[in-house]
């Protein structure tokens, strides 16, 4: 499988390949002017890019993806907990996305809750922050569904193409297996699991 560099230079050269795509789709089919389509594309290829290199699909484990998160590397320790490692629920091309999308909402809704809870203990009384961001979101969304729409799939892309090489690769050693051509590089530092995990400082 391809190592976290490799992703990110296909992560990276295929959000430069979607500039163009996005921008003539945008102007011909959606019949944008100049600017509304340039901010359209924007907000793909940055939700692209951010879904490649921060909620890579690899964030199933130990990885070099979860470090990229510093001292809030452990919002993905349960994921990695709970997701098996190149699964349907880390490595499909739309569901998984997702469900990183709304694990992370959930994550932060739930670190808002315990905050809240805690000051409470506490005797302070605070604003209840996880209804607010709930709310705060729902009318973000609802304004700017267009908006909405194009970070959604820009995150989809983003995973997928993750997705689609570490297929290619293992599609491609079962394809030369048939023919006794048997691919033996060593992938045990897929990601570089083992390496990061000894460097990891938090
Ligand atoms: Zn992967």
């Amino acid at each position: 499988m391809p190592d976290s560099r490799t992703h990110d230079i296909l992560t990276v050269i295929t959000g430069v390949a979607l500039v163009p795509l996005s921008y003539s789709f945008c102007r011909s089919q959606l019949l944008l002017v100049h600017a509304d389509a340039l901010v359209t594309t924007l907000w793909l290829v940055g939700a692209h890019i951010i879904s490649g290199v921060m909620f890579s699909p690899d964030l199933d484990l130990d990885s070099a993806i979860d470090n990229r998160w510093g001292i809030l590397f452990w919002i993905w320790r349960p994921y990695m907990w709970l997701i098996p490692h190149r699964h349907f629920w880390s490595h499909s091309l739309i569901f998984a996305p997702l469900l990183r999308l709304a694990y992370f909402y959930f994550v932060v809704t739930g670190v808002l809750f315990l905050w809240v809870w805690l000051l409470g203990l506490l005797g302070v009384l605070v604003a209840d922050f996880p209804v607010l961001l709930f709310y705060a979101l729902r009318s973000l969304l609802a304004a700017n569904p267009e908006v909405t729409l194009t970070v959604i799939i820009g995150f989809c892309t983003g995973s997928a193409i993750h997705t689609i090489a570490d297929w290619l690769v293992t599609g491609g050693r079962r394809f030369l297996g048939i023919f006794g051509i048997h691919v033996v590089r060593d992938y045990s530092r897929h990601d570089r699991a083992i390496h990061h995990r000894r460097i990891r400082r938090t």
